[in-house]
């Protein structure tokens, strides 16, 4: 059994629909499990009309709303003849109808945008993909069934960004799809879940790849197939800076770090469920799919290129917990510590030595008044408007690179902060505006000479046009990206 988990990108336009499903019966001898992510942008486009509805700008919720439900009609009319339409067609209405009264009730002061609220409209993306794909791939003669992502991924109440309830996930799993995979191919929506009294959540922006994970763990998948629209994680973001290679292959852990510095290319806790399982992950190109991709799992050799990937973080706000005096257990930074969580939901730890404590906070979500006077004796110090640049790769465990990268970066004001024993990430702090030079200067130093084995240039890179949203530029658009979406990459330089 293997997961495919489709991106927005693969499904934009009726030709990419297409394409996708022959993608699917080429692995059909492999029991294929679907997941889909929703059409194009369309996620950014739902979460936009709840933006509208909420200031009553009534007519624009309305606009937008029209031409989601006209585009999903479009590709539905494009890809399926009669018989596998009907439902289609009568779900698309019952869901547009259901957004409508919301989102009436939000323009008319009836109603308020609850978390809740917002999952449920965001939820709307994947549970129409999810069908539409699977109703094109019977169209395409593979027997495919929908099964309900809310039925299956039980997670907490934290709308918009909830955490599975991964045993109960799993035993649910267990205990339906395989049995459903044995003689049809079984698509799901990604992104979306269920409290268990059944209220719909989501896993968090870009969540699909979590449910491919998940999906993958529950039935101990040979394979999670990861389709996106470039040629795999590559060494730095190709819209900023042309010329990186795609890396073949990474470890779990440096796949692990580089999702969580910041590499938009998978969701952050997809790694972990596979990884348990020793389950390997492949990011594939749908509009190259000869490509190999990159391929995550356990390392089969060492690379000789010390860094594997970059990846950074930027508009962040980095804290720094010192002690004056020498001798500091830990538990002194203890009440500045609980202060921050409590005040700061978006704080994490970035480093860790035995004279100080680094955490990091999301700047958007950062408190401005964020102030400390000497408190119970530590000090504090917080730089704001930071980047943080993360280097990975699995050599970084046994080399120490703090002189070297002090010696590259010694006329910039950044912190390379102590890097904690045992990982394979090295990480920096640089004022925003210093980041393009750092970075450049590193991609120079670590990326001059490449491991062959390991690096790869890219075939192809592509170029997203973004595409008015229109039921006319579906239509025309037989290769194009129909949504506009805007393609994610492995390192973010
Ligand atoms: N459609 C959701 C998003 O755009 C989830 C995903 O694509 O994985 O965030
Ligand atoms: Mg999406």
């Amino acid at each position: 059994m293997i997961v495919m988990k489709f991106g927005g990108a693969s499904l934009a336009s009726p030709a990419s629909i297409r394409r996708v499903a022959s993608i699917v019966l080429s692995e059909v001898s492999r029991t294929p499990i679907v997941v889909a992510s929703a059409i194009g942008d369309t996620t950014d486009h739902l979460l936009r009309i709840l933006e509208h509805a909420s200031r009553a700008e009534s007519y624009l919720a309305w606009k937008l709303q029209e031409q989601l439900r006209t585009c999903h009609f479009c590709l539905a009319e494009d890809l399926l003849g009669e018989q596998n339409l009907e439902p289609v067609d009568q779900y698309i209405r019952q869901v547009f109808r259901d957004l409508h009264v919301r989102v009436l009730e939000l323009c008319e002061g009836e109603r308020t945008l609850t978390p809740e609220l917002r999952d449920w409209v965001a939820s709307i993306g994947e549970r129409l993909s999810s069908r539409i794909l699977a109703a094109a791939l019977r169209e395409s003669g593979l027997p495919a069934m929908h099964m309900d992502a809310e039925k299956l991924i039980f997670t907490d109440d934290h709308f918009t960004n909830a955490t599975p309830l991964y045993w109960e996930t799993y035993a649910k799993i267990r205990w339906s799809v395989p049995f459903a995979a044995r003689d049809r191919v079984v698509v799901l929506a990604g992104y979306i879940g269920a409290t268990e009294d059944g209220r719909t959540t989501t896993l968090g922006r870009g969540g699909s790849d979590l449910t491919a994970s998940l999906v993958g763990a529950a039935v101990n998948a040979e394979e999670i197939q990861v389709w996106k629209d470039v040629d795999g994680m590559l060494t730095w973001d190709p819209r900023k800076k042309s010329g990186g290679y795609r890396i073949k292959n990474l470890t779990y852990e440096e796949a692990d770090e580089l999702a969580k510095a910041g590499a938009t290319i998978l969701h952050p806790e997809t790694i972990a469920p596979a990884q348990r399982l020793r389950i390997p992950l492949i990011i594939r190109n749908t509009f190259r799919p000869e490509g190999e991709g990159t391929r995550i799992g356990v390392p089969e050799a060492n690379c000789s290129s010390p860094v594997k990937s970059i990846a950074c973080k930027t508009n962040m706000a980095v804290l720094e917990l010192r002690s004056p005096t020498v001798e500091k257990s830990l538990a002194s930074y203890s009440p500045v510590l609980e202060r921050v969580c409590r005040e700061q939901k978006s704080a994490t730890l970035l480093a860790m030595s035995d004279q100080a404590i680094y955490l990091a906070i999301d700047g958007n979500g950062c408190n401005p008044n964020l102030k400390f006077a000497f408190d119970q004796c530590v000090e504090v110090h917080v730089r704001t408007n930071q980047a943080i640049i993360t280097l990975v790769g699995q050599t970084l465990k046994r080399l120490n690179i703090a002189a070297r990268l002090s010696a590259l970066l010694a006329q910039r004001p950044v912190l390379i902060l102590p890097q904690t024993s045992g990982s394979c990430a090295v990480r920096i702090v640089a004022p925003q505006e210093d980041l393009a030079l750092c970075t450049e200067l590193l991609r120079r130093a670590f990326f001059a000479e490449v491991d062959s084995e390991f690096f790869a240039a890219p075939e192809f890179v592509p170029v997203a046009q973004p595409v008015a949203l229109s039921p006319a530029a579906i239509r025309a658009s037989r290769e194009q990206l129909a949504f506009g979406k805007t393609p994610a990459f492995g390192g973010v330089i």
